[in-house]
């Protein structure tokens, strides 16, 4: 028997520290990370049109249009050959989500679940105030937090009713917010 690809995702605000979380979750249970905002800061880099195009958004804080974000991180899932996956960062908005069930739902992909780390927003914009990454301007990320509880909230609520969200408090010391997650994931049986 063919045993489906296995998909781990991961959620929170801009400086939530999903990457950090991510590094352990990679370590101890061996899944794959695939970052979209990775994806799309290594595709601005191309010097095309559409890079240009990503930047502008990126700069700004904005999500980029559905179907450059969907077409590129559904080209990367099936691209992988690890059979164990864990995405940061996708799906970010209410469309992302139904596009991204039907893929997994057609090419034979288990929906392990989401796990979302919640942080208040004050502790994001000190902890993004330190990162000084590129696009951590003020008006940035204003919009990205803004979007979070907005758009994003969607996608967390879709994920509830559907029994696959891992609520984690992220306002903890980062081996804490860890232990959650572990702890949880274990009674997943992923
Ligand atoms: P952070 O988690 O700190 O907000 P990311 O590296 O995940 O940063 O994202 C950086 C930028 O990439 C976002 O501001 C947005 O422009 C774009 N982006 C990331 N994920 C998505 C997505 N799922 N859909 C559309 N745009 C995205």
């Amino acid at each position: 028997m063919i045993m489906p690809k296995k998909i781990l995702v991961v959620l929170g605000p801009a400086g939530s520290g999903k990457s950090t979380q991510i590094e352990f979750i990679k370590r101890d249970f061996g899944y794959k990370p695939l970052s979209m905002g990775d994806a799309l800061r290594e595709e601005t880099k191309k010097k095309t049109r559409l890079s240009k195009e990503i930047q502008n958004y990126i700069v700004q804080g904005k999500l980029v249009p559905l179907e450059l974000a969907s077409d590129l991180m559904l080209g990367k899932i099936k691209k992988e050959m690890s059979s164990k996956l864990l995405l940061d960062g996708f799906p970010r908005e209410l469309e992302q989500a139904v596009v991204f069930d039907y893929f997994l739902y057609s090419n034979d992909y288990q929906l392990v679940g989401v796990i979302n780390i919640n942080v208040h927003k004050k502790e994001c914009i000190k902890r993004l105030m330190l990162r000084k990454r590129k696009d951590d301007t003020e008006t940035a990320i204003t919009k990205r937090l803004e979007d979070y509880y907005t758009i994003t909230k969607k996608v967390i609520e879709r994920y509830k009713e559907k029994g696959k969200l891992m609520d984690i408090n992220g306002n903890k010391p980062i081996e804490d917010v860890y232990k959650e997650i572990k702890r949880k994931l274990k009674k997943w049986k992923i």
